[in-house]
């Protein structure tokens, strides 16, 4: 067994060796995106029950100068690692601030909200409270439009100091999202406790819907408690037309996904609700 071990180590380490240092490049790589300005955000169109856009998601892009896009599945992980997801994180909220305010000064787009994705390591900083509320104030963003989008993950980190981080923000408008529901290490005491607005179903069950029986009744599961705690739900990944019936019929509010539109650059979606106010 012993001499079985080595070998799969010797096995296994070259390529952990090539993996360690592809992240160590990718490393220093993003370090000079964020001085050089190649990321960029798109934005994912979330829909209500009478597909109209009521907000949408902010996703990271990076555009590398040799590598091409880069996946955020990929360098987001690296980013969190390394502690680069704290600048990062920064520009991601400023910059959607900065385009709540252009959305606020026209009609079509006047009423959407923007949903940020927030790391635990960005939760867990001090300051958050105080830099998101800066952040707001400085670019004039209208707190009420600005969502924040936390996963599972923080209920690894100190409960009762998240719980408060909310409340701080929600005493200014800013609403919350749990994001990938399902997926991590929600315990049902903490859901009831923590301020939140929406879950958001995670895309591994929708993407089973309708004809997988456990993802049928765990979709379910989650919109009934969800609207038994008061929370509005939100489904992931919708691709189809049967999982879209099939939530529609279970009573979720509202659903992002490929059916509807994919992540877009700010031009393709002003122009999308532009058209769609024309009708
Ligand atoms: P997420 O927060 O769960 O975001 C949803 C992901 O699902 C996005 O992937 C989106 O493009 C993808 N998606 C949307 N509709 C569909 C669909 O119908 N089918 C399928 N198969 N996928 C769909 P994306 O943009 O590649 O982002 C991946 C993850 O990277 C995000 O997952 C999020 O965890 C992270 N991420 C992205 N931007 C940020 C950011 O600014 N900050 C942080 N902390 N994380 C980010
Ligand atoms: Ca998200
Ligand atoms: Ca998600
Ligand atoms: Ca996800």
């Amino acid at each position: 067994a012993k001499a079985q071990g080595r070998n799969t180590l010797s096995f296994f380490e070259p390529e952990m060796q090539a993996h360690t240092s592809a992240n160590a490049q990718l490393q220093s790589d993003l370090h000079r995106a964020l001085e050089r300005c190649e990321l960029l955000l798109h934005y994912q169109p979330i829909l209500d029950r009478k597909r109209r856009i009521i907000g949408v998601e902010s996703l990271v892009r990076w555009q590398h100068p040799e590598m091409g896009m880069v996946s955020p599945a990929r360098f987001i992980p690296v980013a969190e690692q390394c502690g680069l997801i704290l600048p990062l994180g920064d520009w991601v909220l400023e910059q959607t601030c900065r385009q709540l305010v252009a959305w606020a000064a026209h009609a079509s787009t006047a009423e959407l909200f923007a949903a940020v994705n927030i790391s635990a390591r960005q939760l867990s900083q001090p300051d958050f409270v105080v830099k998101v509320l800066e952040t707001v104030r400085r670019t004039g963003a209208s707190p009420s439009r600005l969502k924040l989008e936390l996963t599972e993950s923080m209920f690894l980190l100190d409960v009762e100091g998240v719980i408060e981080k909310m409340a701080a923000l929600k005493r200014h408008g800013i609403g919350f999202s749990l994001d990938d529901f399902g997926t991590g290490y929600s315990s049902l005491c903490y859901l009831q406790r923590l301020p939140l607005d929406r879950l958001k179903i995670d895309k591994s069950f929708v993407s089973d819907l309708p004809d997988n029986a456990n993802s049928a009744a765990i979709g379910a599961a989650i919109i009934g408690l969800a609207h038994n705690l008061g929370l509005q739900v939100i489904a992931e990944g919708v691709e189809n037309q049967e999982q879209w019936q099939f939530l529609l019929e279970g009573q979720c509010d509202a659903f992002q996904g490929y059916l509807f539109a994919p992540p877009l650059p700010v031009e393709e979606l002003d122009r999308r609700l532009s058209l769609g106010s024309d009708q």
